[in-house]
Protein backbone atom coordinates (compact mmCIF):
# COMPACT_ATOMS: atom_id res chain seq x y z
CA UNK A 1 0.00 0.00 0.00
CA UNK A 2 1.34 3.48 -0.86
CA UNK A 3 1.12 6.27 1.35
CA UNK A 4 -0.65 9.45 1.31
CA UNK A 5 -0.17 12.43 2.71
CA UNK A 6 -3.87 13.68 4.38
CA UNK A 7 -2.23 17.84 5.42
CA UNK A 8 -3.93 20.65 3.85
CA UNK A 9 -1.76 23.17 1.27
CA UNK A 10 -3.65 26.30 2.65
CA UNK A 11 -3.85 25.90 5.64
CA UNK A 12 -1.66 28.22 7.52
CA UNK A 13 -1.23 28.42 11.13
CA UNK A 14 -3.28 30.42 13.52
CA UNK A 15 -2.55 33.93 14.16
CA UNK A 16 -0.37 34.32 17.60
CA UNK A 17 -2.78 35.11 20.71
CA UNK A 18 -0.70 38.85 21.18
CA UNK A 19 -2.23 39.11 17.65
CA UNK A 20 -5.70 38.40 18.71
CA UNK A 21 -5.45 40.26 21.94
CA UNK A 22 -3.83 43.65 20.14
CA UNK A 23 -7.05 42.87 17.34
CA UNK A 24 -9.48 43.03 20.36
CA UNK A 25 -8.25 46.20 21.88
CA UNK A 26 -8.58 47.98 18.63
CA UNK A 27 -11.92 47.56 18.09
CA UNK A 28 -12.92 47.65 21.62
CA UNK A 29 -11.34 51.74 21.18
CA UNK A 30 -12.97 51.86 17.58
CA UNK A 31 -9.63 53.86 16.12
CA UNK A 32 -9.62 51.88 13.01
CA UNK A 33 -8.79 54.74 10.64
CA UNK A 34 -4.53 55.15 10.96
CA UNK A 35 -5.53 58.54 11.30
CA UNK A 36 -8.10 58.31 14.04
CA UNK A 37 -6.00 59.18 16.94
CA UNK A 38 -6.45 59.85 20.45
CA UNK A 39 -4.72 62.59 21.93
CA UNK A 40 -0.68 61.48 22.54
CA UNK A 41 -1.74 58.73 20.64
CA UNK A 42 0.49 56.90 18.36
CA UNK A 43 -1.07 54.44 16.56
CA UNK A 44 -0.69 51.00 15.52
CA UNK A 45 -0.09 51.74 11.88
CA UNK A 46 2.67 54.55 12.79
CA UNK A 47 4.14 51.68 14.88
CA UNK A 48 3.96 48.87 12.74
CA UNK A 49 5.98 50.94 10.15
CA UNK A 50 8.59 52.22 12.54
CA UNK A 51 9.03 48.74 13.47
CA UNK A 52 9.35 47.32 10.11
CA UNK A 53 11.66 50.00 8.60
CA UNK A 54 14.13 48.96 12.03
CA UNK A 55 13.54 45.48 10.55
CA UNK A 56 14.63 46.07 7.41
CA UNK A 57 17.13 48.94 8.03
CA UNK A 58 15.12 51.75 5.74
CA UNK A 59 14.56 55.17 6.71
CA UNK A 60 11.23 55.17 5.87
CA UNK A 61 8.19 52.65 5.50
CA UNK A 62 4.93 53.19 4.48
CA UNK A 63 2.32 50.27 5.26
CA UNK A 64 -0.41 50.08 2.66
CA UNK A 65 -3.45 48.07 1.52
CA UNK A 66 -1.70 45.50 -0.42
CA UNK A 67 1.40 44.32 -1.86
CA UNK A 68 0.44 44.93 -5.54
CA UNK A 69 -0.46 48.68 -4.25
CA UNK A 70 3.00 49.01 -2.59
CA UNK A 71 4.88 48.19 -6.01
CA UNK A 72 2.45 50.51 -8.34
CA UNK A 73 3.07 53.64 -5.75
CA UNK A 74 6.36 52.55 -5.33
CA UNK A 75 6.61 52.60 -9.35
CA UNK A 76 4.97 56.18 -9.42
CA UNK A 77 6.63 57.87 -6.40
CA UNK A 78 9.87 57.01 -8.44
CA UNK A 79 8.92 59.03 -11.47
CA UNK A 80 7.09 56.33 -13.79
CA UNK A 81 4.70 58.78 -15.99
CA UNK A 82 1.94 56.90 -18.34
CA UNK A 83 3.19 55.19 -21.05
CA UNK A 84 6.90 54.53 -19.86
CA UNK A 85 8.60 50.79 -20.36
CA UNK A 86 8.91 49.11 -17.17
CA UNK A 87 11.16 45.96 -17.24
CA UNK A 88 10.03 43.16 -14.85
CA UNK A 89 10.60 38.79 -15.03
CA UNK A 90 8.75 36.74 -17.43
CA UNK A 91 7.98 34.63 -14.60
CA UNK A 92 6.31 36.44 -11.73
CA UNK A 93 2.68 36.74 -9.87
CA UNK A 94 -0.01 38.96 -12.15
CA UNK A 95 -0.35 41.69 -9.67
CA UNK A 96 3.77 42.44 -10.67
CA UNK A 97 2.53 43.45 -14.41
CA UNK A 98 -0.75 44.05 -12.76
CA UNK A 99 1.28 46.88 -10.90
CA UNK A 100 2.92 47.99 -13.63
CA UNK A 101 -0.28 48.17 -15.56
CA UNK A 102 -1.94 50.50 -12.74
CA UNK A 103 0.51 52.82 -13.14
CA UNK A 104 0.07 53.17 -16.72
CA UNK A 105 2.91 51.73 -17.86
CA UNK A 106 3.97 49.02 -20.53
CA UNK A 107 5.58 46.04 -19.22
CA UNK A 108 9.09 44.33 -20.76
CA UNK A 109 9.62 41.31 -19.56
CA UNK A 110 12.88 39.82 -19.35
CA UNK A 111 13.79 36.32 -19.67
CA UNK A 112 14.43 34.06 -16.04
CA UNK A 113 17.34 30.97 -15.83
CA UNK A 114 17.07 27.55 -14.31
CA UNK A 115 17.79 29.21 -11.57
CA UNK A 116 14.53 31.09 -11.70
CA UNK A 117 16.02 34.77 -11.28
CA UNK A 118 16.34 37.31 -13.68
CA UNK A 119 18.39 36.03 -16.52
CA UNK A 120 20.85 39.27 -16.61
CA UNK A 121 22.32 38.99 -20.07
CA UNK A 122 18.92 39.21 -21.11
CA UNK A 123 18.27 42.40 -18.94
CA UNK A 124 21.36 44.00 -20.34
CA UNK A 125 19.93 43.87 -24.01
CA UNK A 126 16.46 44.80 -23.02
CA UNK A 127 17.71 47.80 -21.30
CA UNK A 128 19.06 48.55 -24.61
CA UNK A 129 16.56 47.64 -26.59
CA UNK A 130 13.11 49.37 -24.70
CA UNK A 131 15.19 52.62 -23.42
CA UNK A 132 13.75 51.53 -20.21
CA UNK A 133 14.40 53.71 -16.93
CA UNK A 134 12.72 51.28 -14.47
CA UNK A 135 12.90 47.49 -13.38
CA UNK A 136 10.55 46.32 -11.33
CA UNK A 137 12.63 43.04 -10.03
CA UNK A 138 10.40 39.84 -8.98
CA UNK A 139 11.78 37.62 -6.12
CA UNK A 140 9.90 35.41 -7.46
CA UNK A 141 9.05 32.02 -4.94
CA UNK A 142 11.90 33.42 -2.85
CA UNK A 143 14.61 32.92 -5.29
CA UNK A 144 17.51 35.84 -5.54
CA UNK A 145 19.46 37.13 -8.44
CA UNK A 146 23.10 38.13 -8.12
CA UNK A 147 22.04 41.65 -6.51
CA UNK A 148 25.38 42.62 -6.76
CA UNK A 149 25.74 41.82 -10.78
CA UNK A 150 22.63 43.22 -11.32
CA UNK A 151 22.71 46.52 -9.64
CA UNK A 152 25.92 47.45 -11.08
CA UNK A 153 24.32 46.95 -14.53
CA UNK A 154 21.27 48.85 -13.81
CA UNK A 155 23.36 51.55 -12.15
CA UNK A 156 25.26 51.80 -15.01
CA UNK A 157 22.24 51.95 -17.34
CA UNK A 158 20.59 54.74 -15.16
CA UNK A 159 17.66 52.27 -14.27
CA UNK A 160 15.80 52.40 -11.34
CA UNK A 161 15.24 49.11 -9.03
CA UNK A 162 12.06 48.47 -7.35
CA UNK A 163 12.16 45.21 -5.61
CA UNK A 164 9.45 43.19 -5.36
CA UNK A 165 10.12 41.00 -2.26
CA UNK A 166 6.53 39.34 -1.50
CA UNK A 167 8.42 36.49 -1.60
CA UNK A 168 11.36 37.25 0.40
CA UNK A 169 10.07 39.26 3.28
CA UNK A 170 13.39 38.50 5.92
CA UNK A 171 15.81 37.19 3.46
CA UNK A 172 19.26 38.85 2.19
CA UNK A 173 21.84 38.97 -0.86
CA UNK A 174 25.43 39.21 0.72
CA UNK A 175 23.68 39.97 4.27
CA UNK A 176 22.19 43.09 2.51
CA UNK A 177 18.09 42.69 3.17
CA UNK A 178 16.06 41.74 0.21
CA UNK A 179 14.06 45.35 -0.39
CA UNK A 180 17.49 46.89 0.24
CA UNK A 181 19.10 47.27 -2.97
CA UNK A 182 17.14 49.15 -5.27
CA UNK A 183 15.09 52.40 -4.41
CA UNK A 184 12.26 51.10 -2.90
CA UNK A 185 11.56 47.81 -1.69
CA UNK A 186 8.02 46.43 -1.62
CA UNK A 187 6.32 43.37 0.75
CA UNK A 188 2.66 42.13 1.02
CA UNK A 189 0.97 40.89 4.12
CA UNK A 190 -1.46 38.70 2.48
CA UNK A 191 -2.69 35.55 3.98
CA UNK A 192 -0.14 33.40 2.17
CA UNK A 193 3.37 35.58 2.78
CA UNK A 194 5.55 35.85 5.34
CA UNK A 195 3.59 37.92 7.37
CA UNK A 196 -0.76 37.35 7.36
CA UNK A 197 -2.56 40.00 7.75
CA UNK A 198 -5.40 38.86 5.29
CA UNK A 199 -4.60 42.08 2.88
CA UNK A 200 -1.40 44.42 3.12
CA UNK A 201 1.66 45.72 2.29
CA UNK A 202 4.51 47.22 2.86
CA UNK A 203 6.96 50.23 0.76
CA UNK A 204 10.84 50.92 1.92
CA UNK A 205 13.00 53.29 0.44
CA UNK A 206 15.77 55.76 1.99
CA UNK A 207 14.50 58.30 -0.44
CA UNK A 208 12.87 61.02 1.49
CA UNK A 209 11.07 62.58 -1.79
CA UNK A 210 9.71 58.64 -3.33
CA UNK A 211 8.71 58.11 0.78
CA UNK A 212 6.39 61.27 0.77
CA UNK A 213 5.33 60.93 -2.59
CA UNK A 214 4.36 57.42 -1.64
CA UNK A 215 2.59 58.97 1.43
CA UNK A 216 0.67 61.38 -0.39
CA UNK A 217 -0.27 58.64 -3.13
CA UNK A 218 -1.59 56.19 -0.23
CA UNK A 219 -4.11 58.83 0.89
CA UNK A 220 -2.74 60.98 3.56
CA UNK A 221 -5.12 63.63 3.28
CA UNK A 222 -2.52 66.37 4.64
CA UNK A 223 -1.88 64.53 7.92
CA UNK A 224 1.49 63.33 6.64
CA UNK A 225 3.03 64.46 9.93
CA UNK A 226 1.64 61.20 11.41
CA UNK A 227 3.78 59.40 9.95
CA UNK A 228 6.23 58.95 11.96
CA UNK A 229 8.52 56.48 10.17
CA UNK A 230 8.36 58.66 7.30
CA UNK A 231 10.17 61.72 6.24
CA UNK A 232 9.79 65.53 7.82
CA UNK A 233 7.19 67.79 7.41
CA UNK A 234 9.43 70.23 4.60
CA UNK A 235 9.88 67.40 2.09
CA UNK A 236 6.00 67.07 1.27
CA UNK A 237 6.10 70.91 0.84
CA UNK A 238 7.15 70.60 -2.90
CA UNK A 239 4.83 67.61 -3.62
CA UNK A 240 1.94 67.64 -1.53
CA UNK A 241 -0.62 69.14 -3.97
CA UNK A 242 0.81 67.80 -7.31
CA UNK A 243 0.55 64.27 -6.30
CA UNK A 244 -3.00 62.26 -6.25
CA UNK A 245 -4.48 60.80 -3.68
CA UNK A 246 -4.89 56.97 -4.36
CA UNK A 247 -6.78 55.65 -1.42
CA UNK A 248 -4.85 52.25 -0.31
CA UNK A 249 -4.10 53.19 3.04
CA UNK A 250 -3.57 50.20 5.54
CA UNK A 251 -5.72 50.07 9.05
CA UNK A 252 -4.79 50.41 12.35
CA UNK A 253 -6.69 46.50 13.36
CA UNK A 254 -4.54 44.98 10.26
CA UNK A 255 -1.41 47.02 11.92
CA UNK A 256 -2.68 45.84 15.19
CA UNK A 257 -2.70 42.00 13.76
CA UNK A 258 1.18 42.55 12.09
CA UNK A 259 3.34 43.62 15.00
CA UNK A 260 3.60 40.58 16.94
CA UNK A 261 3.95 38.79 13.92
CA UNK A 262 6.65 40.58 12.92
CA UNK A 263 8.36 39.78 15.73
CA UNK A 264 8.43 36.39 15.72
CA UNK A 265 9.62 36.69 11.56
CA UNK A 266 12.91 35.72 12.29
CA UNK A 267 11.77 31.97 13.99
CA UNK A 268 9.09 31.64 11.09
CA UNK A 269 11.52 32.49 8.88
CA UNK A 270 13.96 29.19 10.56
CA UNK A 271 10.90 27.02 10.86
CA UNK A 272 10.20 27.35 7.01
CA UNK A 273 13.35 26.75 5.93
CA UNK A 274 13.71 23.62 8.01
CA UNK A 275 10.80 22.18 6.18
CA UNK A 276 12.65 23.25 2.52
CA UNK A 277 15.54 21.83 3.63
CA UNK A 278 14.27 18.57 4.54
CA UNK A 279 12.14 18.27 1.45
CA UNK A 280 15.55 19.49 -0.87
CA UNK A 281 17.38 16.55 0.88
CA UNK A 282 14.18 14.39 0.17
CA UNK A 283 14.81 14.57 -3.09
CA UNK A 284 18.35 15.22 -3.78
CA UNK A 285 19.53 12.31 -6.74
CA UNK A 286 15.68 11.64 -7.68
CA UNK A 287 16.24 10.54 -11.42
CA UNK A 288 14.58 13.08 -13.36
CA UNK A 289 14.09 15.75 -10.97
CA UNK A 290 16.49 18.20 -10.21
CA UNK A 291 16.27 20.24 -7.41
CA UNK A 292 16.43 24.52 -7.44
CA UNK A 293 20.52 25.40 -6.83
CA UNK A 294 21.23 28.27 -4.03
CA UNK A 295 24.22 30.08 -4.21
CA UNK A 296 25.98 31.01 -0.70
CA UNK A 297 25.37 34.20 -1.55
CA UNK A 298 21.74 33.79 -0.72
CA UNK A 299 19.65 33.57 2.82
CA UNK A 300 16.46 32.91 1.59
CA UNK A 301 13.43 32.45 3.24
CA UNK A 302 11.38 29.39 1.74
CA UNK A 303 7.45 29.33 2.52
CA UNK A 304 7.15 27.03 -0.96
CA UNK A 305 9.19 24.32 -2.88
CA UNK A 306 9.82 24.33 -6.70
CA UNK A 307 11.40 22.00 -8.48
CA UNK A 308 12.43 20.79 -12.52
CA UNK A 309 11.63 17.73 -14.48
CA UNK A 310 13.70 19.63 -17.81
CA UNK A 311 13.40 16.51 -19.53
CA UNK A 312 9.61 15.66 -18.74
CA UNK A 313 6.92 15.65 -21.72
CA UNK A 314 4.21 17.87 -20.68
CA UNK A 315 2.34 14.72 -20.37
CA UNK A 316 4.01 13.25 -18.12
CA UNK A 317 4.33 16.69 -16.29
CA UNK A 318 0.46 16.20 -16.34
CA UNK A 319 0.80 12.48 -15.07
CA UNK A 320 2.89 13.73 -12.26
CA UNK A 321 0.55 15.84 -11.32
CA UNK A 322 -2.43 13.72 -11.33
CA UNK A 323 -0.27 11.03 -9.52
CA UNK A 324 1.09 13.12 -6.34
CA UNK A 325 -2.17 14.23 -6.43
CA UNK A 326 -4.24 10.82 -5.83
CA UNK A 327 -1.72 10.52 -3.09
CA UNK A 328 -2.32 13.80 -1.23
CA UNK A 329 0.01 16.26 -2.56
CA UNK A 330 -0.62 18.82 -4.42
CA UNK A 331 1.80 20.16 -7.33
CA UNK A 332 1.14 23.59 -9.42
CA UNK A 333 2.59 23.18 -12.82
CA UNK A 334 3.62 26.53 -14.44
CA UNK A 335 3.86 24.88 -18.02
CA UNK A 336 -0.06 24.47 -18.75
CA UNK A 337 -1.72 25.94 -21.70
CA UNK A 338 -4.59 27.40 -19.36
CA UNK A 339 -3.79 28.96 -16.24
CA UNK A 340 -5.43 27.24 -13.27
CA UNK A 341 -6.33 29.71 -9.72
CA UNK A 342 -3.30 31.59 -10.65
CA UNK A 343 -1.10 33.35 -13.43
CA UNK A 344 2.20 33.20 -13.22
CA UNK A 345 3.31 33.48 -17.03
CA UNK A 346 3.74 36.83 -19.20
CA UNK A 347 1.37 34.92 -22.08
CA UNK A 348 -1.24 34.91 -19.58
CA UNK A 349 -1.02 39.09 -19.00
CA UNK A 350 -3.28 39.50 -22.71
CA UNK A 351 -3.50 43.31 -21.93
CA UNK A 352 0.46 43.28 -22.97
CA UNK A 353 1.32 43.27 -26.50
CA UNK A 354 2.82 38.98 -27.29
CA UNK A 355 6.49 38.92 -26.45
CA UNK A 356 9.00 36.24 -26.97
CA UNK A 357 10.76 34.29 -24.39
CA UNK A 358 11.93 31.18 -24.98
CA UNK A 359 14.29 30.28 -22.47
CA UNK A 360 11.18 30.85 -19.66
CA UNK A 361 8.72 28.98 -21.86
CA UNK A 362 11.24 26.02 -21.78
CA UNK A 363 11.77 26.23 -17.80
CA UNK A 364 8.14 26.55 -17.31
CA UNK A 365 7.14 23.90 -18.99
CA UNK A 366 8.94 21.50 -16.59
CA UNK A 367 8.63 23.74 -13.52
CA UNK A 368 6.44 22.01 -10.65
CA UNK A 369 5.74 24.38 -7.12
CA UNK A 370 4.05 23.77 -4.06
CA UNK A 371 2.88 25.21 -1.10
CA UNK A 372 4.85 24.71 2.26
CA UNK A 373 2.60 25.94 5.46
CA UNK A 374 4.07 25.80 8.74
CA UNK A 375 1.70 23.76 9.71
CA UNK A 376 3.14 20.74 8.02
CA UNK A 377 5.35 18.75 10.30
CA UNK A 378 9.12 18.02 9.23
CA UNK A 379 8.12 14.48 9.17
CA UNK A 380 5.27 15.44 6.70
CA UNK A 381 7.75 17.30 4.69
CA UNK A 382 10.03 13.82 4.59
CA UNK A 383 6.70 11.82 3.10
CA UNK A 384 5.65 14.54 0.48
CA UNK A 385 9.37 14.48 -1.13
CA UNK A 386 9.16 10.37 -0.85
CA UNK A 387 5.73 10.79 -2.58
CA UNK A 388 7.26 12.65 -5.04
CA UNK A 389 10.34 11.05 -5.64
CA UNK A 390 8.46 7.64 -5.78
CA UNK A 391 6.05 9.02 -8.62
CA UNK A 392 8.49 10.57 -10.46
CA UNK A 393 10.67 7.75 -10.37
CA UNK A 394 7.62 5.60 -12.24
CA UNK A 395 7.17 8.24 -14.80
CA UNK A 396 11.33 8.73 -15.10
CA UNK A 397 11.69 4.65 -15.94
CA UNK A 398 8.47 4.78 -17.98
CA UNK A 399 9.38 7.90 -20.19
C1 LIG B 1 1.50 38.05 -3.61
C2 LIG B 1 2.45 38.63 -4.53
C3 LIG B 1 2.48 40.01 -4.82
C4 LIG B 1 1.47 41.02 -4.37
O1 LIG B 1 0.78 40.77 -3.28
P1 LIG B 1 -0.72 41.26 -2.94
O2 LIG B 1 -0.54 41.69 -1.52
O3 LIG B 1 -1.57 40.05 -3.12
O4 LIG B 1 -1.08 42.39 -3.84
C5 LIG B 1 3.50 40.49 -5.62
N1 LIG B 1 4.42 39.66 -6.14
C6 LIG B 1 4.42 38.34 -5.93
C7 LIG B 1 5.49 37.51 -6.55
C8 LIG B 1 3.43 37.77 -5.13
O5 LIG B 1 3.41 36.46 -4.94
Amino acid sequence: MSQIFTGNFTQQEPLPEASIEAAVRVMRHGRLHRYNLAEGEKGETAQLEEEFAAFTGAKYCLAVASGGYALAAALRAAGARAGDAVLTNAFTLAPVPGAIANAGCTPVFVEVTDRLVMDLDDLKAKIARSGARFLMLSHMRGHIVDMDALMAICDGAGVQVIEDCAHTMGAAWNGVPSGRHGVAGCYSTQTFKHLNSGEGGFLVTDDAGLAARAIMLSGSYMLFERHTAGPPAEVFEQIKLETPNCSGRMDNLRAAILRPQLRNLPDQCAAWNARYQRIESGLANTPGVTVIERPAAESYVMSSFQFLCPDFTAEQMVALQKRTAARGVELKWFGADQPVGFTSRHDSWQYVAAQSLPNTDRILAGLMDMRLPLTFSLADCDLIAQIIREEAGILHQAG
